[in-house]
């Protein structure tokens, strides 16, 4: 198959879809690969690199020519002439909130084909929580990095040193975002604790963290108990499909300390913490009572890096599958097949048939 790997256009978005190495397997496997030029280097892969791997490096038209274009973000409204029938598309779609994209995939025909949709056999997204896995940890790296005085932090180390406390780290939502960033924090020294919904994800918390974290119950008296101490408080609280719970809500926030610190990692579904709102990279925190919010929606783009690596190390072996049999490759895994948002003009994705209020 003729594969395509076209530069990202996003403004900031410096991943890319494939790495070199992960160029040679789909190569090595018989396949065609067409990369645009400069594809790779916000990521630091150079052309040369690609070539190398025995890609050809071409303009962004070849590359979308191609029979199968694997990306990272959905296509924008400039890239929508490159969508026929006959593609198969393999990226992030993201189409409950994007009826435009969704509109373009139908009327030409196009094979969208979704990371976010796919699902493992035990029911997780596998092509999703390398992004968690990067935020939950970065989510600890950046509160520390506020707490500081100069970022208008309680001027706090994390980890303490000998003779003075480490800081109080809460996490609410103990998936896989709270458990990164929990290791995280408590690899720093900080006191940590998690709290969840689920007991059995508790018990799981304490056994792997053997006692070195405290777990609670999410309940309301609990959080509003655990606010108060907090200096730095993560939320990584996730109902699929639906709004996040407001955990922390706004009467609360008078209760924290000033200078303490909030990293709301569930800003893309609307943010755990009442007095959350979406902010960007070039311009991450606001304070409200004193309270340092952060709430930088994508996260992951700020260590494109880190996040190529760990997105490719799970879609590769997806793209070998979709490269060897094209859409055939669906009837083999209903996990992959439920990637599937759009083919031949028809919406396949009931969960985006209803939030657009579209057939599917
Ligand atoms: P997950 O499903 O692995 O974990 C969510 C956890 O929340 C589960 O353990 C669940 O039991 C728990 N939970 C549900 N209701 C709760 C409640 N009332 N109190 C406490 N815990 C509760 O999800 P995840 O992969 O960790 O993702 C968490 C959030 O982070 C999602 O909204 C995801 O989209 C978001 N995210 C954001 C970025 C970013 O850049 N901002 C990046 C990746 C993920």
């Amino acid at each position: 198959m003729i594969i395509g790997i076209p530069k990202e256009i996003k403004t900031l978005e410096n991943r890319v879809a494939m790495t070199p190495a992960a160029v040679e397997s789909l190569i090595r496997q018989g396949n065609d690969v067409l990369v645009e030029a400069g594809a790779g280097v916000g990521s630091g892969l150079a052309d040369e690199e690609y070539t190398a791997a025995g890609a050809k490096m071409v303009s962004a038209q070849d590359a979308w020519g191609a029979e199968m274009v694997i990306k990272v973000k959905e296509p924008l409204e400039s890239e929508f002439k490159y969508l026929r029938e006959g593609l198969l598309l393999f990226t992030y779609l993201h189409l409950a909130a994007a009826e435009g994209l969704t509109k373009a995939l139908l009327e030409s025909g196009t094979t969208g084909i979704a990371y976010e949709t796919i699902q493992s056999p035990d029911r997780t997204l596998p092509l999703l929580t390398p992004m968690s896995e990067v935020a939950g940890r970065m989510a600890t790296q950046v509160g520390a990095h506020y707490l500081e005085k100069t970022q208008g932090g309680r001027g706090i180390l994390l980890g303490g040193v000998p003779g003075v406390m480490p800081a109080e780290v809460l996490v609410l939502g103990g998936g896989v975002v709270g458990t990164n960033a929990a290791r995280m924090a408590m690899g720093m020294g900080a006191r940590v604790t998690i709290l969840d919904l689920s007991h059995q994800r508790l018990q799981y918390l304490d056994d792997v963290f053997q006692g070195r974290i405290t777990t609670m119950m999410s309940t309301e008296p609990n959080i509003r108990q655990m606010v108060q101490k907090a200096d730095l408080v993560i939320g990584g609280v996730l109902l699929p499909g639906a709004k996040a719970p407001k955990l922390i809500t706004r009467d609360m926030l008078s209760l924290m300390k000033e200078g303490s610190v909030i990293v709301d990692v569930a800003v893309d579904q609307g943010g755990c913490i009442e007095t959350t709102k979406a902010t960007t990279h070039d311009n991450p925190t606001y304070v409200i009572d004193g309270v340092v919010h952060y709430g930088v929606a994508n996260m992951p783009g700020a260590v494109p890096r880190t996040s190529t690596f760990a997105l490719v190390n799970q879609t590769t072996p997806y793209a070998m599958r979709l490269a060897a049999k094209g859409v055939a490759a669906l009837k083999d895994d209903p996990g992959l097949a439920l990637g599937l948002n759009t083919y031949q003009g028809t919406l396949t994705c009931p969960a985006v048939g209803e939030a657009l209020g579209i057939d599917a």
